[in-house]
Order: C-alpha cells, then structure tokens, then sequence
C-alpha cells in the first residue's frame, strides 16, 4: 500500500540526507496513525539504522538525549524538535516500569515489535518525495479503520512489561474515539493493579489528556469498567450506587452516574476544570445521612470534596497552580446563586474561587446542573452572572478608585489633609451606589459637582 502525503520540507529533506549517507530510515509513531486517519500532523518521530554518532556526524547541531537514545533535530518552524532514534528492540521489564536494558534493534522489524498497539506500529518509508509505503506488519491499517486498540502481541505481557501502556490504550480510545479490543480489555482487568508501579507523574498526564479529550466522560467510564479507576482514583469509584434520590428533589442518577455526566456536560476545554466536574461530590460519600421520611442529605459534602481533592492532587502530583485551582473549584462548587445575597457576599465569592476561575467554576455549575437532569440555566444563574459580572466593575474599595488624592487635591484645590479622604469616600459611595462608572473621566466630572 503506498500514501500520498506532503510534510513539512524539513522531513523530506531528513529523509533524503539518510538515504543518501547509505541508512535505513522511516517514520513511525503516532504521526503514521494520524495519517492513516487523515488527521493533521504534528510532532515527527523517525527511526532509523544509523546509530546516535553515526546520526551526529549528519547533524552536528543536533542534540542527544542519552537516556532514550534520541536524536533532536531542531524544527525551523518553532514545532516540537524531529526525533530521531535508533532501532530498538527492549528485554525484560522486571518493574513494570522500565525496560532492564534499552538495545539497539537490528531492524524495523524489531523496532516496530516493541511497540504499544498495533495502530502506533506501522512505518512509512519515502519512495519518491510525497509517497510513501505503507509498512504494517500488525495491520494498524485495519485497526485504524475498524476503531480498534489492539496490543502488540500477547496482550497480558506486554502490560505486565510496562503498566503504563493500560493509561495510553484508554487514553488513545478517548482521544480518537476508538473501542478498545476484547482481548486487550481483558489483559487491562487483570493487569490494572500493576499501574501503582507507575510515577504519579505519568498517570496524572495520560488521566489529562484523557480528560483533553473529546470525550472525557466515555473515557473515564471505561476507566471505571476495566478496573484502572478502582487503582487511580478509588475516591471517585466509591461514589457509584450511592443514592441521592430524596422525594422532591431534582436528583435523578446516584453519585457516580451523576458525576459523569456532569464531566459530560462540563463546556470548559480546561482538563482540571473537568477533573474537578467529576470529582466535586466524592465528599457525598462519607457525608451522606438517610432519614426515616427518605430523605437524604450530604451536609457540608463540599468540604470533604475539598480534601479528598487535595489528596489526589498530591497523589498525581499537581503543579502547585494545578492543586490551587483544582481544590477552590470543589470547596466552592457549593455557591449560592440567591439574588438576595449581599454584594459582598458575592465579592467573597469572587474572592474564593478567584478572578481567573470564575467562568470555569459556571462551567462546572452548568456541567454539574446538566449532569443532574437540569435545565442548562436558570433565571436566577443568569442574574447571578450578571452580577458577577457588575460587581467586578465597582472597585473594592477607595483605593480601586481610577482616580487618587492629588486628583483630588488638584480640582478641589484643597491641601493634603482628611477633606482629601472625604471626597474619595463620597465618590467611592457615587461608584457602589449610584452607578458613576469607575473612570478617570467620569469621576473628574463627578467631583465638580459634589461637595464633602
Ligand atoms: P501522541 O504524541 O499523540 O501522544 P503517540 O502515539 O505519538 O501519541 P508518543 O508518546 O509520542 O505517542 O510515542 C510515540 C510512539 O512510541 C507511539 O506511537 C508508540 O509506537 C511508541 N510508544 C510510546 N510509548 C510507548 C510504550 N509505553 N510502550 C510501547 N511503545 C510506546
Ligand atoms: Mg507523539
């Protein structure tokens, strides 16, 4: 099979410095797969019979990881550096986690057998400039067009060689929207105890891009069905079967169901945010009391959220800014949209969550209301963001003012002294609560016409 294809000049022109020197040389990875899939190209790896010096000699510029035994050669367009590695064949896996020893491969035979699924397992090698042999002894092809993740091989050893091939097969499922094959699924079930062998670090980027995704909410109920979120987020898992159907109330699934399709109808593109609308009620789950009329409660439930939150963040070892916003998106998912709440109340509010996460907390709000059997809004959420929205243009206090002391000073021709604070006090009260706008120019015309 041979595709037609125009990269960058850049590849065409590694590809024809290799040859020429006298190497074998393909592409391979996930930029095989997303052309296959007619999907835009990014993030260029190779694979070639020249070793890292032999690599070095065609390209002194270049820089060497040592580590994978890779190549980077830079991208003139500012993309992600070309990678270039050298065959590799892997053996021994005895942590689940590392390859014991990395070895050069022989061919691209071996390089393509150490591969994750057979759909990341094809080459393409250049037959003239813009086309391409399609090399795919697994049938990725076929996969590809099927919607299949399939392992490499025996299935059950190649996730006991390294756990964290379980995360990218249900991450590449979410981010491509493909099923994961039977037997593969089956290997998932009875490794997934295996991906606490795993760093935090790495669990917490493929649970990410999970939530990246496309379909953030099919992706995480099949980490729920292959027994990978029993390992990674036990908290979450606990939440399925609990009920929370009180008589009168709008509940209309258990904690878990309502969770999920909370994430589904979460409109931020932020994957915390998202991570946050799944999470936000696991607090439900210790705080739940049932009473005899049927009636249930998860009274103060928002704070136990918070802490298991900080917990996870801890554990998938969040950025300190990831754990900050991650934690005040559950402790505030709580708020009150009342229209008889105070404007302070609502500057606290403000305050909690913070300027730069408040459309992500509505995001969450409506996920969360959509996720319930909810109407998408309300009348009084809409109110509310208008408030939000005007609040934020009244300054907080005198010194928000868009105008200062010497201003002062300077049109009431009065000295340094307390009748400066007098009129920054009055015209403070003309912003709050007459609606002046807080701008220089508005408020020079206002302070003509009062007096303190
Ligand atoms: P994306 O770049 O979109 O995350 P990708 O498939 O390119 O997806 P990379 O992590 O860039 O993923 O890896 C490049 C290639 O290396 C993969 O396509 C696969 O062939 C191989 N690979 C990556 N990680 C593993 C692994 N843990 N086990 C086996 N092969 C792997
Ligand atoms: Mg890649």
């Amino acid at each position: 099979m041979t595709l037609k294809l125009t990269p960058p000049q850049q590849v065409e022109e590694i590809l024809t410095n290799f040859s020429q020197a006298g190497y074998e040389i393909f592409i391979v990875g996930g930029v095989v797969r997303d052309a296959i899939l007619g999907k835009s190209l990014y993030d260029w790896d190779f694979t070639t019979s020249a070793t890292p010096e032999e690599i070095l000699k065609l390209y002194p510029d270049a820089f060497y990881d040592n580590k994978f035994g890779t190549v980077g050669i830079e991208d003139s367009q500012k993309g992600r550096p070309y990678e270039i590695t050298t065959y590799r064949t892997e053996h021994g896996y005895s942590d689940s986690r590392h390859p014991d020893e990395v070895k050069w491969g022989k061919s691209l035979e071996e390089d393509l057998a150490r591969r994750d699924f057979t759909i990341n397992a094809m080459a393409l090698k250049q037959i003239r400039p813009g086309e391409f042999e399609i090399i795919d002894p697994y049938h990725g092809e076929q996969d590809a067009q099927n919607k299949v993740i399939r392992s490499v091989g025996n299935p059950t050893a190649r996730f006991s060689e390294d756990a964290l091939r379980m995360m990218r097969a249900v991450r590449i499922a979410a981010q491509l929207g493909f099923a994961i094959e039977e037997q593969t699924l089956e290997a998932i079930r009875i490794n997934a105890p295996l991906i606490s062998k795993v760093s935090g670090e790495r669990v917490r980027d493929e649970l990410l891009k999970i939530m990246a995704s496309e379909s953030p909410a099919d992706g995480y109920l099949l980490l729920h069905n292959c027994g990978l979120g029993e390992e990674i987020l036990p908290e979450m898992e606990k939440t399925f079967g609990v009920q929370q159907q009180s008589p009168g109330r709008h509940h209309i699934y258990d904690v878990g169901t309502h969770s999920v399709e909370s994430v589904r109808n979460c409109q931020s593109p932020d994957p915390i945010t998202r991570l946050a609308t799944l999470i936000h009620d696991v607090g439900k789950v210790r705080t739940q009391k049932v009473f005899p009329d049927g009636k249930i409660t998860f009274y103060n439930h928002e704070m136990e959220s918070a802490k298991i939150a900080t917990k996870i963040a801890e554990r998938l070892r969040f950025s300190n800014a990831q754990t900050d916003k991650f934690f005040r998106l559950v402790r505030w998912h709580q708020f009150t949209v009342d229209e008889r709440q105070t404007d302070s109340a609502v500057r606290r509010f403000i305050h909690n969550v913070s300027k730069d996460n408040i459309l992500d907390m509505l995001s969450l709000r409506v996920g969360d209301r959509l996720g319930g059997g909810a109407r998408e809004t309300s009348w009084r959420l809409e109110r509310f963001k208008q408030r939000l929205v005007d609040v934020q243009k009244q300054p907080f206090s005198v010194t928000d003012l868009k105008i200062n002391g010497r201003d002062i000073m300077e049109v009431k021709q009065v000295p340094t002294g307390p009748q400066v604070g007098k009129y920054l006090a009055a015209l403070f009260k003309e912003v709050v609560d007459k609606g002046v706008p807080n701008e220089k120019e508005a408020l020079l015309e206002r302070l003509k016409q009062i007096s303190a």
